[in-house]
C-alpha cells in the first residue's frame, strides 16, 4: 500500500516546519509507504527553497514547482495527477486539516470505502461574515444542483486510486474540486472534526476570490441561473399582457388618456433591467464556455524534485 499526501502551498513558509513534523510523525506510525507531494503554487516567499531542502533530507517529500500562481484548485489537480499512491489525501498546508485524522481516514478506507471525507463540526478562527457567507453558499448550491455536495466539507479527504483515476478523466478548466469529488460518486463516508484556525500566516482568499469561487461552483454544477430567465420572462410577459389588456379596455371605454408617461417609463426600465441581468447570466456561462474551448494546459510546471524523469511531461 502506498499513500500519497498532496499539499498545495502558496506562501506557506512559516507553516512548513510544524506541518512536516506532525505529518511525518503520523505517517511513520502507519507503517506503510508514503509520498508527500508538495505543489508550490508560485509562492513569493521562500516556500520553494524550504521544500527543496526538505526533499533533500527526505526523498519521500516531492516537489512540483509551478511557473506562476495558478490557484488552489489547480495546484490540487496537479498534485493528484502526480500522485502514485493507492490512496490520495489532499491536505492544506496551514494545519487547518489536522494530520492526526489521517489514521481514521485509513481505517475507514480499509473498511472498504472509496472516499472518506472530513466534515467540519465547527470552524474556528474564521470571521462571522465568512462563516455566514460560506453557510449560505452551501445552502444555495445544494438547492441548485442535482450533485450532492456535502456541507462543511473541505478538500481534506482520502480517495482511493479508483476515484483518482475517475477525477483525472474530467478535463474541465473551471475546477470546483468539491463538486468534482462528489460528481464522480463511489462509496463515500464522512468523519467529523473541529476545524482549528490557520496556524500561521494569513488566508490566501479575499472576498472577491471567494465570490468567484462560488460562481465557479454554481456555474459548473447548475444551469438553473441560465434557465430561470425564460420563466421569469414568461411571467413578466404575462403580467405585461394583462396590463396591456387593461389599458386597451380603459382607452376604449374612457377615451384617450394623455399622460401615460409614468407607466411607459416603469415598464421600459423594468424590462431593461431584467434584460441586462439575464444577459449578465448568459455572459457568465459564455465566458466559461470560452475558457473551456481554448483548451490551454491547466498549469505549467517549471521543475520537479523527486519524480522519475520519464513519468511526467508537460
Ligand atoms: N493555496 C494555493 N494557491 C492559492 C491559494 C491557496 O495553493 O492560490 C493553498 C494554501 O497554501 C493552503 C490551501 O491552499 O495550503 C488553503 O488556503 P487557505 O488556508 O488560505 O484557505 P482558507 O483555509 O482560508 O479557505
Ligand atoms: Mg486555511
Amino acid at each position: 500500500m502506498v499513500l500519497s499526501v498532496v499539499i498545495p502551498c502558496y506562501n506557506e513558509e512559516p507553516n512548513l516546519d510544524d506541518l512536516f513534523t506532525r505529518l511525518i510523525t503520523v505517517l511513520d506510525q502507519l507503517h506503510l509507504t508514503y509520498e508527500i507531494i508538495c505543489v508550490d503554487d508560485g509562492s513569493r516567499d521562500h516556500t520553494l527553497k524550504r521544500l527543496i531542502e526538505y526533499h533533500h533530507s527526505n526523498p519521500m517529500i516531492k516537489v512540483v514547482n509551478f511557473s506562476r500562481n495558478f490557484g488552489k484548485e489547480i495546484a490540487l489537480t496537479a498534485g493528484i495527477e502526480y500522485a502514485k499512491g493507492d490512496a490520495v489525501i489532499p491536505i492544506d498546508a496551514d494545519l487547518q486539516d489536522p494530520p492526526e485524522l489521517i489514521q481514521d481516514l485509513i481505517l475507514k478506507w480499509q473498511d472498504g470505502y472509496d472516499v472518506v471525507y472530513c466534515k467540519r463540526r465547527s470552524r474556528q478562527g474564521e470571521t462571522w461574515l465568512k462563516q455566514k457567507t460560506a453557510g449560505a453558499f452551501y445552502r444555495i448550491i445544494s438547492k441548485m444542483t442535482p450533485v450532492p455536495i456535502p456541507r462543511d466539507t473541505g478538500d481534506f479527504r482520502l480517495m482511493d486510486r479508483r476515484v483518482v483515476e475517475a477525477l483525472k478523466l474530467l478535463p474541465e478548466r473551471h475546477r470546483f474540486m468539491k463538486g468534482l469529488f462528489s460528481w464522480v460518486g463511489f462509496k463515500q463516508i464522512a468523519i467529523e472534526y473541529d476545524r482549528p484556525p490557520r496556524s500561521k500566516g494569513e488566508t490566501k482568499w479575499n472576498y472577491w476570490q471567494l465570490w468567484n469561487f462560488a460562481l465557479d461552483g454554481i456555474t459548473s454544477f447548475s444551469s438553473l441561473p441560465l434557465k430561470v430567465w425564460s420563466y421569469i420572462g414568461l411571467l413578466i410577459s404575462l403580467l405585461a399582457f394583462i396590463y396591456a389588456t387593461f389599458l386597451i379596455l380603459r382607452t376604449l371605454i374612457l377615451g384617450i388618456d394623455v399622460p401615460g408617461y409614468a407607466s411607459i417609463m416603469v415598464v421600459t426600465l423594468f424590462l431593461g433591467g431584467v434584460q441586462l441581468v439575464s444577459l449578465g447570466v448568459i455572459g457568465e456561462y459564455l465566458s466559461r464556455v470560452h475558457d473551456e474551448v481554448k483548451r490551454r494546459p491547466l498549469y505549467i510546471v517549471r521543475d520537479c524534485y523527486g519524480f522519475e524523469k520519464d513519468t511526467h511531461k508537460n
